[in-house]
């Protein structure tokens, strides 16, 4: 679900026109639509509502500032994984005590800069950094609380690399284990560790992971309860599908309904760490045609994109549709999927400038016909699009362009050339 629509026969994100926002930021860059991921937001919020919930917005998906604030403003809390989106979302205006902290490495300043901030839990995933978060805790003498990052061993059936919670992933301790950890650290008087953590990783696209997962959590926490420590949360992390492909991905509703039953009447607050099923349908990536050619029978459109500012297609295979801003009108109603047989398409590669074989958007995609200087959509780009770019091939991070209702501002200016050599000097 997203608010960029086609009006007759014109790309708009909300009420404002992607040509214009190309002509007046030029391109590459992404443009994210407001309204879009507050209807995200809302929805989970809504989904579950009946239980005691937090959702805290996983700043590693889309991190700009901006957004933080929007998200924050609507009640979002946080999911941090480093020190660096601890600033952001500091810089954001967020309430501390909503926000997770998360990761494998958390280094001592990290640690201190959390402590400090009062964050709401460390998610705890071993038992040496547990140690160190209590050496730190007493150093300060700043109390705090944690959650125990737990490994169901569940396949979230996804992509290897983003799969976390099964048992020989480096996250979290397993079930087994949990016990020993509550049992060595629960009494330390300054880290209360008093919550259970679960990731599965992203990108799943069935409920039943999760399901099963709180199965095999709920006996633990009930057994911890029985040797008396207290529990009085369950943080079922991140990885809902967004809908990279329409009607491909549970909504929110539909892992609710899984889940809230599950979860009633079991004293337990609820924190989830969405970051793509928020934010990944509110960006598109903007690029423009720059040259048409053809190698044997395949033919390439070359766009002004390349994988350093979107590696999702090149580092996961990860499909996004992808669509000229201008369209006859009878391409303009089309369904946002893979597979399209429909008569005046043609079959083309939209591949990156730069100089990797990787470097591609799409291969062998149905397409309008679209020649130099026409701009090119990629949707659902707001997750791991930005904050996965870099400047390799001395290319400038893109412009960020956040858009309400008939308005655009830029939240992000382009990096120029001097911006990105500074540090260098
Ligand atoms: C990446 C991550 C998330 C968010 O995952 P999405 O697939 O974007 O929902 C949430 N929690 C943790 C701990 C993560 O590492």
């Amino acid at each position: 679900m997203d608010y960029f629509n086609y009006k007759s026969s014109k790309l708009f994100a909300e009420d404002v026109s992607i040509d214009s926002i190309a002509q007046q930021v030029g391109t590459p860059c992404y443009i994210y639509s407001k309204a879009t991921m507050l209807e995200h937001l809302r929805k989970i919020q809504a989904a579950y509502a009946e239980l005691d919930t937090t959702v805290c917005y996983s700043i590693k998906a889309c991190g700009n500032t901006n957004i933080l604030k929007i998200l924050a403003q609507a009640g979002s809390g946080f999911d941090v994984v480093s020190g660096g989106e601890l600033f952001r979302a500091a810089e954001a205006g967020a309430d501390m005590k909503k926000i997770v902290y998360a990761g494998v490495g958390k280094t001592d300043v990290e640690i201190i800069a959390a402590l400090k901030a009062g964050i709401g839990y460390f998610n705890i995933e071993s038992e040496e950094e547990l140690e160190n978060i209590i050496r730190l805790a007493k150093q300060q003498n700043i109390k705090t609380k944690a959650a125990l990052r737990v490994n169901p061993d569940v396949d979230p059936k996804t992509h290897k690399y983003i799969t976390t919670g099964k048992k020989e992933s480096k996250f979290g301790v397993d079930i087994e284990r949990a016990q020993k950890v509550f049992a060595d650290f629960a009494d330390n008087g300054f880290v209360e560790l008093c919550a259970i953590h679960l990731h599965l990783g992203s990108g799943g696209k069935t409920i039943d992971p999760y399901c099963e997962a709180i199965k095999k959590t709920l006996p633990l926490i009930e057994t911890l309860r029985k040797q008396g420590h207290k529990i009085e949360m369950l943080d079922l992390g991140g990885g809902y599908g967004a809908d990279y492909e329409t009607g491909y991905a549970p909504s929110a509703a539909d892992y609710a309904a899984g889940i809230v039953p599950l979860l009633k009447g079991k004293d337990l607050k609820l924190i989830l760490e969405p970051g793509k099923s928020i934010i990944a349908n509110a960006g598109i990536m903007l690029t423009k045609v720059l040259y048409r050619k053809q190698s044997g029978q395949k033919k390439f459109a070359i766009v002004d994109a390349g994988m350093n500012d979107l590696i999702r297609p090149c580092l996961y295979q990860a499909f996004h549709f992808i669509w000229p801003v201008s369209v006859e009108e009878k391409f303009s109603h089309i369904k946002r999927t893979e597979k399209l047989d429909i008569n005046g398409l043609e079959f083309i590669d939209v591949v990156g400038p730069i100089c990797e074989g990787s470097d591609f958007f799409a291969q062998d995609r149905a397409m309008p016909p679209v020649k130099g200087g026409d701009y090119l959509a990629i949707f659902t780009a707001g997750a791991y699009g930005f904050t996965m770019a870099s400047n390799y091939n001395a290319r400038p991070l893109a412009a960020e362009v956040l858009v309400d209702g008939g308005e655009f501002s830029v939240i992000r200016k382009r990096q120029s050339l001097e911006d990105m050599v500074a540090l260098e000097r």
